[in-house]
C-alpha cells in the first residue's frame, strides 16, 4: 500500500504541532487560515475580535511593518 498523501499530511500536521503552520491569507482582511490543521490566525490590528475562539494572534504583513518602524 502506497499513501504518499497520508504521509505528507502526517508530516504538515507534524510541523503544525510544533507551530510551524501552513499560514494563506483568507478573503477576510487580517485573517489567516492554515491550510493543513485549519487554525485561524487574525491580526489584531485590522480584527477588533477573534474570528474564533482558539484563533492565534499574528499581526499581517503591514502592521508588522509599522510596529517594527515605531520600535
Ligand atoms: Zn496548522
Ligand atoms: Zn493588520
Amino acid at each position: 500500500m502506497n499513501q504518499p498523501m497520508t504521509n505528507a499530511r502526517a508530516k504538515a500536521l507534524a510541523n503544525c504541532a510544533q507551530d510551524y503552520h501552513r499560514w494563506h491569507p483568507t478573503f477576510s482582511l487580517g485573517e489567516k487560515l492554515c491550510l493543513v490543521c485549519g487554525l485561524r490566525a487574525y491580526c489584531p490590528f485590522c480584527l477588533s475580535r477573534p474570528p474564533t475562539t482558539d484563533a492565534r494572534l499574528m499581526a499581517c504583513a503591514l502592521h508588522r511593518q509599522e510596529r517594527r518602524n515605531e520600535a
